[in-house]
């Protein structure tokens, strides 16, 4: 079996603890390389190997410079994504089609920010006394820990990387103990672009035993973290004690909002990508459906009927709709969330087994699930279940659709399907969500920017926005009026 090392100051060392674990294929169950288990002193490594990094070479390199190597490493993953999707597709579990459609638009995120790393830049800011010159410098903060989760590590590790890297600071990554093998195959690459040592390290282990040590390193100064709540509360949590600047993309519960004059064949495709695609183990899932009430039973039917043609099977066939879920523990919360919907009376219409026997690997397949006749306070409809579960409520109005849609603590995305300009528009503006898709479900780009609102987290990747939020701003006042006629008293 392969076993792995870690990617501290530009060197592939052990862990200090001398322990590795084993990661496992979710489809066949079989465990196929082992990982390190880093710990507190492997961390401290990384962080020391990262903050002497910044003094070093990469302080001295120019902003074009710095574009030039993001590019290069952007060429890399381009000239490698087949391997690379074949390592996250062997961890995750999840369809070799979209992992490689993922892992070929992630040199991208790299592009992108290459190019912004030479125009990051301040203002000359008119002041109000004479004599004065003031302008602003952006600055990097220094060394970025970024910690992801087991759905997409490539693509979420490149949200985070990219701009932190662009704006000059150095990271230490940890991705998830699930799906930590594409990360060391990434800095493989990053050796070769010719960055300078430490100024990417990658950790890997538990969140607690890596995780933990990481966030409350003395010398990291701002943490970029995916994941769950729970995980996400802490790591606010352990950073608020020495003021780390934090960002946290969390989960979500979105609506996917459907009204009766929407092209409902558009509709139907769009909500199935919105919950089906990557098995509903998005934070993004349109896990939520609201549709209006005269199209309701036809809708509800148009679903079922494309529910029940899903191929589900091996991952890494070409012809497989659905996969299996990547991790035990969260297939069986999904399973747990299925009986709970049903103890609260929902009504199932599709799915809602696991599935085993041949053809479906180890049995961590569960089929694509349809719930009806929810009520908004069930928790079906109030929890994330990071699975191929569909809540399906009803609504009247455009009021109610909006009371509803916002009825809700996580506030990540939404969807609308209407015909109506004006409908589109009221609803993009009433939805209290970070990202507002209509006639469309799940898009995605480097450009613009993905975040959320209320417990679906802080700060925003993606865009221009996410540069500033590795930035940090200096004021520089230069005077040429060297007359202070009485030194004790301050001028205004
Ligand atoms: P998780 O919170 O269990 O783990 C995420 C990462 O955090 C892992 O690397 C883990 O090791 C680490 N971690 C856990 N506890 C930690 C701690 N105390 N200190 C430091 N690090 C810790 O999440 P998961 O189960 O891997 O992923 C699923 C969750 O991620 C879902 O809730 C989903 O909605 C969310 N998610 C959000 C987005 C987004 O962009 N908003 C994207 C993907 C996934």
């Amino acid at each position: 079996m392969h076993r792995y090392q870690l990617y501290i100051d530009g060197q592939w060392v052990g862990p200090v603890t001398g322990v590795w674990f084993e990661t496992v294929e979710p489809f066949s169950g079989n465990a196929w390389a082992l990982i390190p288990r880093a710990a507190k002193d492997d961390v401290d490594r990384a962080v020391q190997a990262a903050h002497r990094a910044l003094a070093g070479p990469w302080s001295t390199i120019s902003a074009s410079q710095r574009g030039m190597l993001l590019h290069r490493l952007g060429e890399l993953i381009d000239a490698n994504a087949e391997q690379l999707a074949d390592v996250e597709m062997r961890d995750n579990g999840k369809l070799k089609s979209e992992v490689l459609g993922q892992v070929r638009y992630v040199p991208r995120y790299y592009y992108y920010y290459a190019g912004l790393a030479d125009k990051i830049q301040g203002d000359v800011i008119p002041i109000d006394k004479p004599g004065v010159f003031n302008y602003t410098l952006y600055e990097p903060v220094g060394v970025v820990a970024t910690i992801t989760p087991w759905n997409s590590s490539l693509l979420l590790t490149a949200w985070k990387l990219a701009p932190a890297l662009a704006a000059g600071n150095t990271v230490v990554c940890k991705p998830s103990e699930f799906t930590s093998a594409s990360l060391l195959e990434f800095a493989k690459l990053v050796e070769q672009a010719g960055f300078p040592p430490g100024v990417v390290n990658v950790v890997t282990g538990y969140g607690q035993e890596a995780g933990e040590p990481l966030v409350s390193h003395p010398l990291v100064a701002r943490v970029a973290f995916t994941g769950g709540e729970e995980g996400g509360r802490r790591v606010n949590e352990i950073a608020a004690r020495s003021f780390k600047r934090v960002s946290l993309e969390l989960g979500g519960k979105s609506p996917n909002i459907v009204f009766d004059d929407a092209d409902l064949d558009k509709a139907a495709n769009g909500v199935i990508t919105g919950i089906f695609s990557a098995g509903g183990q998005t934070c993004m899932a349109g896990s939520r459906l609201l549709v209006q009430e005269g199209i309701y039973d036809k809708f509800v039917e148009k679903l079922v009927q494309i529910t029940r043609s899903a191929r589900i099977g091996d991952p890494a066939s070409a012809e497989t709709q659905i996969g299996p879920i990547t991790t035990r523990p969260q297939f069986e919360k999904i399973l747990s969330y299925i009986e709970i919907a049903k103890a609260e009376g929902a009504r199932c219409v599709a799915g809602g087994r696991a599935l085993s026997g041949p053809g479906y690997g180890q049995g961590q397949i569960i089929e694509p699930t349809i719930f009806v006749d929810v009520k908004n306070s069930m928790r079906i409809a109030q929890e994330e279940v990071f699975g191929p579960v569909l809540a399906v409520l009803r609504f009247k109005d455009e009021e109610d659709a909006i009371r509803i849609g916002n009825d809700i603590s996580y506030g990540l995305a939404a969807g609308v399907w209407t015909r109506s300009l004006r409908r589109a528009m009221l609803m993009t503006k009433k939805l209290k969500a970070g990202t507002v898709w209509v006639n469309n479900y799940r898009s995605t780009s480097y450009t613009t920017p993905f975040g959320g609102y209320k417990r679906s987290g802080l700060g925003r990747e993606g865009g221009m926005e996410a540069i500033k939020e590795y930035l940090q701003v200096k004021s520089v006042w230069i005077s040429s009026d060297l007359d202070m006629p009485n030194p004790f008293v301050r001028r205004y």
